[in-house]
């Protein structure tokens, strides 16, 4: 068991946070906090304990110098100092005597968020290097280093691991919650135990199939992923999405597994991908030449429905169909409804599948909904997650 902010004496100590306020913006307007939100018991936990809190987070990506204007924590600033109801200082600089300062100047009970971590990157990508320079200046700012960032876990940065390399560490409530979670997933599962995988491509989940299929009894495959297999297997998938290169891989699969990998039978097809455009349902051997397949059938939905009202333990990762338009998205709606009814232990992995549930209102019917697509994913595969790997055992 990894040490945790509960591990530390807190009272005084200036405690850097390091949380996930990588929030969707719009115009500088924050879209969606729930990230915000998530990061609040932390935040609460130290200020209540008496710490000087220091908070870090990355914010987008940080290529030009005009990324800086859109990427700024500024509006996080204010939407935390209205969660907290109270002030949160603003330090527009990641290095330097104005952040030193500000600092020096902490009383017990206070909040400061620090600019986005990644403005470092237009130097060298110093924080996505995790430059080690970086990590220590970084560690110097503090007395006690708490990751809570689920989201970029999987990642080696100097704000998480090259931090937690210079002080005394532990993981918050969010990370803790997260691995306790997902955990449940490889260890001692209850089955049948169903995986539903869907989004883009295959190669980026080939990884948790080769982990997960000997655990699991059933793997259930949408969204464009499918395609591959569906070729793999010999059918003609017309103008729709397709990775040449995993082919073999996903014929190897589907001879090994036979009977445990499930495609669909049927699919939504339409030449464009777009809110008008005319769509059809076709049995996979009937699909035409310039169509592509965006979203499953009604007798794919109920083929898996029947699957999944089965199981004991569910885990979906990546939209069954193209979501974000209107004639694609019913596949994946219908799937949100029939999950949310099961009796098994229903685990939402992050990114386009936790928007697509929240957005279908099913948010609050899951049992856990991952706040890291990339980090949950890596941490299904039993890949090592570097920023958690760091963090001590409980002594
Ligand atoms: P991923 O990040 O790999 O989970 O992919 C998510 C994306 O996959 C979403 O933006 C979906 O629109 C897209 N997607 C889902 N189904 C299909 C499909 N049949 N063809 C193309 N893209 C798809």
């Amino acid at each position: 068991m990894k040490k945790t902010i509960k591990d530390y004496e807190l009272e005084g100590k200036k405690v850097i946070i390091r949380c996930d306020f990588n929030v969707p913006m719009k115009n500088g307007q924050i879209t969606d906090d729930t990230r915000i939100k998530s990061s609040l018991r932390t935040i609460r936990y130290a200020i209540n304990h008496g710490a000087k809190v220091i908070l870090m987070s990355h914010l987008g990506r940080i290529k030009t110098e005009e990324d800086k204007a859109k990427n700024t924590l500024k509006p996080v600033a204010q939407t935390l100092s209205k969660y907290l109801r109270k002030k949160v200082t603003f330090v527009p600089q990641t290095r330097g005597k104005e952040l030193e300062e500000a600092i020096a100047k902490m009383k017990p009970k206070s909040v400061l968020l620090m600019e986005n971590t990644r403005f470092e990157d237009l130097d060298g990508k110093k924080e996505s290097n995790n430059d080690e320079e970086l990590g220590k200046y970084w560690a110097s700012l503090g007395d006690i280093f708490i990751n809570d960032a689920f989201g970029t876990i999987h990642r080696t940065h100097a704000s998480n691991v090259g931090i937690a390399s210079n002080l005394p560490s532990g993981i918050g409530f969010l990370v803790e919650k997260e691995v306790k979670e997902l955990s449940k997933l490889l260890k001692n599962p209850k089955t049948p135990y169903t995986i539903i995988l869907g989004g883009a491509k295959v190669s980026d989940k080939l990884g948790l199939i080769n982990n997960l299929i000997t655990k699991v009894d059933y793997l259930l495959i949408g969204g464009g992923m499918a395609f591959t297999f569906l070729k793999a297997e010999g059918f003609n998938i017309g103008a729709s999405l397709v990775e040449k290169d995993q082919l073999e891989n996903c014929h190897n699969l589907l001879k090994k597994y036979e009977g445990k990998i499930i495609l669909p039978i049927d699919v939504i097809t339409a030449q464009n991908m777009t809110d008008e455009t005319e769509t059809h349902l076709r049995f996979i051997n009937e699909i035409k030449e310039d169509e592509m397949g965006l979203d499953i059938g009604p007798g794919t939905v109920k083929t898996f429905s029947q699957y999944l009202n089965d199981s004991k333990t569910i885990f979906w990762n990546g939209p069954v169909g193209c979501f974000e338009y209107k004639p694609f998205q019913e596949g994946t709606k219908k799937l949100c409804d029939v999950i949310s009814q099961t009796k098994a232990y229903k685990v939402i992995g992050g990114g386009d599948t936790a928007s697509a549930v929240t957005k279908f209102g099913y948010a609050n019917k899951m049992d856990h909904i991952s706040t890291g697509g990339g980090a949950s994913l890596t941490f299904l595969e039993g890949t090592s997650l570097k920023a958690l790997d760091i963090i001590p055992e409980k002594d």
